[in-house]
């Protein structure tokens, strides 16, 4: 690192990149009294998809997504809002009409937060691609799915290769989605514990249909690599290309029944879909070897074919993109510091709180806890009962396998006992409990 920058560092809070994430964690931290070095390549260097001077930007849909509070992405924002979060003050002020979205105009948007940013007394934009992971002070690195190639690979030394360039999702579905009466538990031949994996039969009827289907799908356009390259992707391969080399690929590959008996036929299937289980809880569930680049209304369309996934609700649709992000259920606390050094925090979509408000929660949970690590004070956990708390709990669930990225949704937040049965009254009582404990 040069010396130039250290010197400005002392008695500063460093932020690494001006998104999403770094705005709002760096607007956190000023706002409680401390100094902020706020550091982003732009306008200098640009990632594959950025391509405005301002920061915060959009580098692609204008929306945030819902705005009622029974859902997940509406109850997030609320939170925020409740917090006095800078990007949602900046998005309801630069909002233009979409339904029950937010939505906003994308450069009004971003030049609001800039004006914020670079206006602020306590706030120091530098604009730098930083290559090295400064030690000595307290640093965020916010640099999100983009982050440039130098400083991706000091921070893939730091996590010991724990971490992703690419991100080749499956989807991830609810369990109350799944047809119990198509479904059946078990892990192949018996092994380990059945109640790790559900089971999705089709007949040979139904799986020509799903195949014919699947194989002519509309897939989404990628970004940053080529899917149909082995070479950069081996191992990887999205289900619809590997459909593409026969009709009986997939009952071969991640389709294949051997080994699950059917209960409700006494007999194997010809084919099955495996889920396996995703939270400790048992509410989410990953689709097993169906990382796939089919756009998103089409994998509802063609996974719903599955008799047991008729109803199918996906909380994570399976992408195939450029998507740096740290294995964090090894290396964070639920603070957002990292494990072997407290000093040092991730924040944004680089943790796996995936989509642009997620990473604004991120980025405000690491910008209180790095105020508190300056004041010589505790790190807090957010309460697992607000949505806030329960993507930064789930991020850094230790339990979780072959993690990959979380958007907010309803299915990791804590649910009450007994049950609320009737599905709207839970998530509106979500929503009280949450913004209960958020303005207390
Ligand atoms: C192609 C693409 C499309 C997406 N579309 C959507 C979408 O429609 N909706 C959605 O919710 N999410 C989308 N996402 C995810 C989206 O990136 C995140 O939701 C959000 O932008 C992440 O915020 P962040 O602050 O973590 O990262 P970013 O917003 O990307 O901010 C990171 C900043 O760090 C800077 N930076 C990178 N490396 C360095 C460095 N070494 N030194 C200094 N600065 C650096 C960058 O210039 C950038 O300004 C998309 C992602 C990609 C890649």
């Amino acid at each position: 690192m040069d010396t130039k920058r250290r010197r400005i560092m002392n008695d500063n809070i460093n932020v690494i990149g001006a998104g999403l994430a770094g705005c709002e964690c760096a607007y956190q931290i000023a706002k409680r009294g401390i100094k902020v070095n706020l550091f982003d390549m732009k306008p200098h260097k640009f990632s594959p998809a950025h391509k405005n001077n301002n920061l915060c930007e959009l580098v692609c849909s204008n929306s945030f997504k819902a705005q009622k509070t029974d859902s997940a992405a509406g109850l997030l924002k609320e939170e925020l809002r409740v917090l006095d979060s800078l990007i949602l003050k900046c998005a309801d002020k630069t909002s233009v009409p979409a339904g029950g979205a937010l939505a906003v105009d994308r450069e009004k948007f971003s030049e609001l937060v800039t004006k914020e940013i670079l206006n602020h007394p306590l706030i120091n934009f530098k604009t730098q691609e930083i290559t090295d992971i400064d030690y000595d002070d307290i640093n965020i690195i916010a640099t999100g799915p983009l982050t440039s190639d130098a400083l991706a690979n000091k921070i893939s030394d730091l996590c010991e290769g724990f971490l992703s360039f690419f991100d080749a999702a499956a989807p991830i579905v609810t369990f109350e989605s799944i047809d119990m009466d198509f479904a059946f538990w078990g892990s192949r031949y018996g092994k380990g514990d059945a109640s790790s994996y559900l089971n999705c039969p089709l007949d040979e009827e139904t799986y020509k249909f799903f195949y014919n289907e699947l194989i002519g799908a509309q897939r989404a356009p990628v970004h940053g690599f080529d899917v149909l390259n082995p070479k950069v992707y081996e191992g990887c391969m999205p289900v619809e290309v590997a459909a593409l080399r026969g009709i009986d690929t997939l009952r071969y590959g991640p389709m294949k029944p051997v080994g699950l008996k059917n209960p409700k036929e006494g007999k194997r299937s010809y084919a099955v879909v495996q889920l396996r289980r995703e939270n400790k809880e048992g509410t989410l569930y990953n689709m097993v070897g169906f990382q796939t680049n089919l756009k998103f209304s089409e994998q509802t369309r063609v996974f719903g074919i599955v008799p047991a996934l008729k109803n199918l609700e996906i909380v994570r649709y399976g992408v195939m993109h450029r998507n740096t992000f740290i294995n964090s259920p090894k290396l964070l606390y639920p603070t957002y510091q990292f494990k072997t050094n407290q000093k040092l925090f991730f924040a944004g979509q680089i943790t796996g709180t995936e989509g642009y408000i997620e990473s604004v929660s991120s980025g405000f949970i690491a910008g209180i806890n790095a105020t508190k690590i300056f004041q010589n004070k505790s790190a807090v956990v957010f309460p697992k009962e607000t949505v806030m708390g329960a993507l930064a709990n789930y991020i850094s669930d230790e339990n979780i396998k072959n993690f990959q990225p979380m958007g907010a949704n309803l299915g990791i937040l804590p649910n009450f006992e007994p049950e609320i049965k009737n599905k709207q009254l839970r998530h509106e009582s979500f929503a009280k409990r949450s913004l209960s404990i958020i303005k207390t």
